[in-house]
């Protein structure tokens, strides 16, 4: 009784976020007894044992209280380091950069910071649909812009263009992107820097995976294009590169104008990050690299036998450039993505998530090498015999 008078006086913004194949597909995967789940985004790898320990001898030390609301200043010096030796980005660390609870705190603050209502804001599909939720709780109407498998799902500045209206007020760049693994050209980006300025556009840039990557590419920040460092806000943490996801870190940077104007609801919403765990961020950003030197090389390996396998079964995918997915296309099976993920499931019993959880995906499927590479390829071995199956069948 109680429950149905809450639910039915949720407010119109929590109504309009019905359950959806992914809590349905989760929810049937339950109990599957020797379930291989490649579904998520979550790495199975452990956080590296030398974060772990700092975060420890933190909470010994008495690491257990607020911090300034952006952040530790020791780890805000640190970031700002990082951002200059990795991306030849200069911020200051005193005023323009915020230390958040993931990336994702950091986009909820970004967007009620900046959209007022009707505000556009275009990024590429398939995407990760936390996105839209951020842009439609601020206010804001997020316009997919299609990314295509013959361009390896890279987003085409061309294609940005045609989606730009006088009501556009950012651009959101994900690059590596989730769910598709593309990673956008040095040049590409510079176009789509150039678009920006010239039509006076804020761009997000969502650099989460910069670390995952592959074939010896190196990560390009679009706020290192000149003019970009005063339209561009940067995102980035430490949960994919780092096996941290659990942790709850990232951070934001942007000119100290726009970050002041955040600092209310940041405060807010969390006043500041957890104080131990931002001891383990400083540890990640000044223990070298070496551990994500050895992370790459696992999923590397794994991503080369996905790949492997779907050749093999005659499935074709956007090349993975960075990322721990592949985006691989399914109509050849004669299913709609939810579907094929659904006999998958029942089938060979293995988890992977449509593409239609990811916008407009269709005809894809998106599937997580988050698993030791035995694993994996028991997982691909099944999908191969059923993929043989339904391709038997849709003949
Ligand atoms: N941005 C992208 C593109 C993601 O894929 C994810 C998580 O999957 C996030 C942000 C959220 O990251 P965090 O764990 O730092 O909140």
């Amino acid at each position: 009784m109680s429950e149905s008078i809450l639910s039915q006086r949720a407010s119109r913004r929590a109504k309009a976020v019905p359950p959806g194949e992914r809590e349905r597909l989760l929810a049937l995967a339950e109990g599957i007894p020797d379930l291989i789940k490649l579904g998520r985004g979550d790495p199975d790898l452990d956080t590296p044992s030398h974060i772990v320990e700092a975060a420890v001898e933190a909470l010994r030390k008495g690491y257990t209280h607020y911090t300034h609301w952006a952040g530790m200043g020791e780890l805000r010096q640190a970031i700002s380091e990082k951002l200059k030796r990795d991306n030849g980005l200069s911020y200051d660390p005193g005023t323009e950069i915020v230390v958040t609870t993931g990336v994702q705190e950091a986009m909820y603050v970004v967007f009620q910071s900046l959209l007022n209502p009707g505000d556009e804001v275009l990024i590429g599909d398939p995407h990760y649909t936390a996105y839209d939720f951020m842009v439609t709780f601020a206010g804001g109407k997020i316009i997919y812009v299609p990314t295509d498998e013959k361009d390896d799902f890279v987003l085409q500045p061309q294609s940005l263009l045609e989606h730009i209206t006088p009501k556009t007020k950012v651009v959101v760049v994900v690059t590596p992107n989730n769910p598709t693994g593309a990673v956008i050209p040095r040049e590409t980006l510079e176009e789509i820097a150039n678009l920006a300025i010239e039509k006076d556009l804020v761009v997000i840039s969502d650099e989460i995976y910069e670390k995952i990557i592959f074939d010896g590419r190196r990560h390009v920040s679009i706020a290192s294009f000149p003019g970009m460092y005063e339209r561009s806000i940067v995102l980035n943490g430490f949960s994919k590169a780092y096996s941290m996801t659990g942790w709850r870190l990232g951070y934001m940077a942007a000119p100290e104008g726009f970050i002041k104007k955040c600092r209310m609801l940041k405060y807010t919403l969390t006043i500041s990050v957890h104080h131990a765990t931002q001891a383990a961020a400083l540890a990640v950003l000044t223990g070298g690299d070496e551990c994500i030197r050895k992370t790459v090389a696992i999923y590397d390996e794994r991503r080369r036998l996905v790949m492997s396998k779907l050749d093999e079964m005659g499935l074709t995918y956007g090349y993975p450039g960075g990322t721990m997915y592949v985006f691989a296309n399914i109509t050849p099976t004669g299913r709609t993505a939810y579907e094929f993920c659904l006999d998958l499931l029942r089938d060979a019993h293995v988890l992977i998530m449509p593409g239609t959880v990811y916008g407009n995906g269709e005809g894809y499927v998106r599937i997580s090498f988050l698993a030791p590479l035995e694993q994996l390829e028991v997982a691909m071995d099944r999908m191969t015999r059923a993929v043989r199956s339904y391709l038997r069948g849709s003949a």
